[in-house]
């Protein structure tokens, strides 16, 4: 596994847990707002210092029992045919794993929920034991009929969709967000979005950041004014059990 980059600690990015994020190499979408152009680009990605998998499982070892889960993102995690195997190896040291996902493989996801690890140890802290994966993150990146336009690439929305349905089948832990790009989405194309994913469990819209943007143009956006994001929260939350914008 390519990675591209840890960090050691976040109190944020597993809801309730203490946490590290791996960021793994590479991913089949083309946001031209996205922030992660090292890991996205492969001209950028091989300027970018890896991460030898040893270190990153010493890391962990190190830190049981001071950390209690380790989130994987991208890039695009499940573009990586390994990444079963990786979970596997993150949860025997006895981890809780989060995936952060643009659902766009949803077989992997299945997999990843569906199938049960073998002669598993007991004792990790809290989750199904079973699961390769405890929680997913899933972006939902537009409405239906404008997901190629925001992703930079040909999206298939059956796979989209067939995500979704995975996660709202309940099996494991789940969150679905937005970011809410300025001159890419507004308030009617969130409403969309509502009407496609409703009713479900917990979805957050995320402000966007002007950072190295993969299209240089969107570093040059500001973003919306919280109170924009805020106002639409109102609107939407009785759709869902959480819903808060970040
Ligand atoms: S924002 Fe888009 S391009 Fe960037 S990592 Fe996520 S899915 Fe890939």
């Amino acid at each position: 596994m390519e990675i591209g980059g840890l960090q050691k600690l976040t109190l944020i990015d597993y809801p309730g847990r203490l946490a590290a994020t791996v960021f793994l190499c590479g991913c089949n979408f083309r946001c031209p707002f996205c922030y992660s152009k090292e890991l996205v680009l492969p001209e950028e990605i091989k300027k970018q210092p890896k991460i030898p998998e040893k270190d990153f499982f010493d890391f962990l070892k190190e830190r049981k029992g001071l950390l209690e889960g380790v989130v994987i993102c991208g890039g695009e995690p499940t573009i990586h045919r390994e990444l079963p195997d990786f979970c596997e190896r993150i949860k025997r040291i006895g981890y809780l794993v989060k995936l952060d996902t643009n659902g766009s493989n949803p077989e992997m996801l299945k997999r990843l929920i569906n199938e049960k690890l073998i002669d598993y140890p007991s004792g990790a802290k809290g989750g199904d034991e079973r699961k390769f994966i405890d929680y997913v993150a899933m972006d939902i990146k537009a409405p239906k009929e404008k997901y190629s336009e925001v992703t930079g690439v040909k999206v298939n929305i059956k796979k989209i969709q067939e995500s979704i349905d995975i996660l709202k089948e309940g099996k494991v832990d789940y969150e679905f967000r937005t970011t809410v790009v300025p001159t890419i989405l507004e308030k009617k194309d969130i409403l969309k979005i509502v009407q496609w994913i409703k009713p479900a469990k917990k979805y957050y819209l995320q402000n966007f950041r002007a950072e190295k943007t993969i299209n240089p143009k969107f570093k040059e956006i500001k973003p919306y004014p919280q109170e924009y994001l805020v106002e639409i929260q109102k609107i939407i939350s009785p759709f869902f059990e959480i819903c808060q914008v970040r």
